[in-house]
């Protein structure tokens, strides 16, 4: 049921606005985002005076590269409301993500920012070809997580009818996308890619009425999109965001599927060479980074995202005058995607440095089975639970196996090891061994 390239703009007038009239408007919306930041935020405040740099110094982009990074960190340290550039009433929604300890991260959402991101998000539905007559099926997972909320507003703001599913029990899925007729689906790539392959072992594919999806949360590949294509017979279009800046939908693919148009009216994005941090001129591989444009409540200057790509302003075939982002292609940290839930090993570090019968050395092991991603974490014994507590390694095994789930939101296969038997490394231990070949 892949559909013929028809080209749908949810809102022209901002997607394919003329370049110089949109950079009016960007230097417009930047300097009211600094002076906010600057009169509400004392952590950023502070690190523009260290810099001796006032509100009024920044006028257009091109000044932006004066202002002071921010990081995830900083959302850990200043946890939760620290960073809140609203009265906390003005607060209507908490969305939220790993940090890279024990602790989540969260960014609070104002009413604006929350239709800002629903606006986003529609106009992602949109360029997947979606609209009033199609039956969304969003199998994102709801809550904390941007992602099915996010998919959820979007695709209600388009008029279509949206089947709130959530992620998992994948044999009802399959049963309400038949039996509703579902047309578009929103989730993870790897999600979909069982979805698809579970539903041509049932032999159902000829039921489906799905025609296009968007798809993304974690990092897949043109190799993966052909597959999960001709699995489900649809168009696959990648869609990225991320909680600190907006959710999903902060940028997002056509059906040109060449890059992703990046909702710049909303959000400015830089490239930069992550060691130097000196902006990098499109076309050059380096860190994403973004400043939000309208956000009210946690707005957020040259937020470094550690992801890897590219940008083009190269004109699209679609119309609109955004530069693309392309496919996320690394990370300059050490985080990974599993399941489409973010996972630092300093987080698995957090639930291990007070156990006792632990040494500090552990190894996560990544693989992808049936489309579906597992986790392993090899966790090595103390010489004296080894030698001598025998019978109380069950106890510990099942004891940091729930202390990852609760910490980190995901099941693991958690393997106590001998002592000393992981390898040592005499640069930066290597502590990830992952599988999945998604780059
Ligand atoms: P979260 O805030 O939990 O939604 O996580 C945001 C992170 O997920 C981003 O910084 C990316 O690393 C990753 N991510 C989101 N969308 C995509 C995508 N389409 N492709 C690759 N990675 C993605
Ligand atoms: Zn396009």
């Amino acid at each position: 049921m892949k559909q013929p390239k028809v080209h749908k703009i949810y809102n022209p007038e901002a997607e394919c606005m003329d370049r110089e009239t949109r950079r009016s408007l960007q230097n417009k919306r930047l300097q009211e985002t600094v002076k906010l930041e600057y009169e509400r935020v004392p952590l950023y405040r502070a690190r523009m005076d260290a810099r001796g740099v006032k509100p009024e110094d920044i006028k257009t982009v091109d000044d932006l590269y004066k202002l002071p990074f921010m990081e995830k960190t900083d959302l850990r340290d200043e946890f939760p409301f620290g960073l809140l550039a609203a009265p906390k009433r003005d607060i209507i929604r908490i969305q939220g993500s790993s940090g890279t300890t024990g602790k989540p991260i969260v960014s609070g959402y104002t009413q604006n920012d929350v239709d800002v991101w629903t606006e986003m998000v529609a106009r992602a539905i949109t360029a997947a070809g979606g609209g009033p007559d199609d039956i969304v099926q969003v199998c994102y997972g709801y809550g904390l997580f941007t992602g099915g909320l996010g998919a959820h507003q979007g695709a209600d703001r388009v008029g279509a009818m949206v089947v709130p599913m959530s992620s998992g029990n994948t044999q009802r899925q399959i049963m309400m996308m038949t039996e509703l007729g579902s047309t578009m689906l929103c989730c993870t790539p790897s999600y979909a890619t069982y979805l698809g392959e579970t539903v041509n072992d049932m032999g159902l594919k000829d039921k489906l009425k799905l025609k296009s999806g968007c798809f993304g949360a974690e990092p897949w590949t043109e190799e993966m999109r052909q597959k999960l294509e001709s699995l489900l017979d649809i168009d696959a279009c990648d869609i990225y965001g991320l909680t600190e800046i907006g959710g999903p939908g902060v940028a997002f693919e056509c059906l040109e599927k060449h890059g992703m148009h990046v909702n710049e009216d909303h959000v400015l994005a830089e490239i930069i060479d992550p060691v130097t941090e000196k902006p990098l001129p499109y076309g050059t591989p380096g860190e994403l980074v973004f400043t939000t444009l309208t956000k009210t409540g946690m707005p957020m200057l040259r937020y470094r995202t550690h992801d890897i790509c590219t940008l083009t302003d190269e004109p699209c075939a679609c119309g609109r005058t955004t530069i693309r982002m392309s496919r996320i292609t690394g990370r300059t940290d050490d985080m990974l995607i599993i399941r489409g839930v973010n996972v630092f090993p300093s987080q698995i570090e957090a639930c291990l440095v007070d156990l006792e019968g632990v040494a500090p050395f552990y190894m996560l092991i990544v693989d992808r089975i049936n489309s579906t991603d597992k986790l392993e974490v090899q966790v090595e014994m103390t010489e004296e639970m080894f030698s001598d507590k025998i019978g109380e390694i069950e106890a510990l095994r099942s004891k940091i196996a729930d202390r990852i789930k609760s910490v980190v939101g995901i099941s693991a296969k958690v393997q106590l090891v001998p002592p000393k038997s992981l390898p040592r490394s005499e640069g930066k231990a290597k502590r990830i061994i992952d599988n999945r070949n998604l780059h």
